[in-house]
């Protein structure tokens, strides 16, 4: 992990946060992309202050230049890109016949194209690298339809499909590990952006007796980038216990 160059989307909340932390304090040297600045400035601050090394880059993943520019300022501070995580994401539950659409392509635009323009980006670095790591963050949303969550599984399965196209076409060619991380419930602020008032109830009626901490899904991600680099681990499936 030490000396390794990191990026994360949507590090200024939630579990790209607590990676950016973790990771940082075992010496990678982490960037920081997300919308809020403030936050980003203030959580690559308190690294520096903890003797890591972290610099951020303010990001929309919805827009192509953007994470270009991510990957860009990425490779002018530290030249390489080891691991890239493609972590930002919304959830905005809703019923179908609620008709959110606006909701629906935000999610798209978010948490699939999202993911694309990441791996656009990152894609020719570790190509001319011969090697690296893409760490996607699906969720068990991927594998399941849960309540009124038609259009944000649909997200989440197609970052699972994307994944493993990955696998298959990069691994073998440039030597890329690939890695889905899919969690179930962990308590952050991802809820709050969920204005349908009946999803969000039957959610919190559902309420599981511990939902997993961003620090759960950390312990995942360093797994698997601490495998040797011929071992891609290709999923971790993580359920708080007590979630059906
Ligand atoms: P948070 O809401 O805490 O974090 C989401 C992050 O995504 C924030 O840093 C936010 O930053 C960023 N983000 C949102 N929109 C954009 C955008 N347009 N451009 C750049 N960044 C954006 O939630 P989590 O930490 O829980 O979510 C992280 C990932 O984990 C998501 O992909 C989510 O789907 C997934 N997940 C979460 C689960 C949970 O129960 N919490 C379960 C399964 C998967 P900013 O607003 O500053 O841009």
């Amino acid at each position: 992990m030490k000396g390794q160059v990191i990026v994360i989307t949507g590090a200024s909340s939630g579990i790209g946060e607590a990676t950016a932390i973790s990771l940082a304090k075992k010496g990678a040297k982490i960037v920081l992309g997300a919308r809020r600045k403030e936050r980003l400035e203030d959580i690559a601050g308190n690294i520096t202050k903890m003797g890591g090394q972290a610099v951020f880059y303010q990001t929309d993943v919805t827009s192509r230049s953007d994470v270009e520019g991510l990957a860009a300022f990425t490779i002018e501070k530290f030249g390489q890109i080891d691991v890239w995580i493609n972590n930002a994401g919304i959830m905005q539950l809703s019923f179908l016949d609620k008709l959110k659409v606006d909701e629906w392509d935000r999610m798209i635009d978010v948490n699939v194209k999202g993911v694309l323009y990441g791996i656009a980006a990152d894609l020719p670095v570790m190509e001319k690298e011969k090697g690296g790591h893409i760490i996607n963050i699906s969720s068990v949303a991927g594998r399941r339809v849960g309540i009124a969550g038609s259009v944000y599984s649909g997200t989440k399965f197609a970052v699972r499909a994307i994944t493993e196209g990955l696998r298959q076409e990069l691994s073998p060619r440039f030597n890329i590990r690939t890695t889905l991380i899919s969690p179930g419930s962990v308590e952050t602020e991802l809820r709050e952006t969920i204005s349908d008032k009946d999803a969000l109830k039957m959610l919190n009626e559902r309420e599981i007796e511990s939902r997993l901490q961003p620090e759960d899904i950390v312990n995942a991600i360093v797994y698997t980038i601490q495998q040797p680099d011929y071992a891609s681990v290709n999923e971790v499936i993580i359920h708080p216990t007590t979630q059906r």
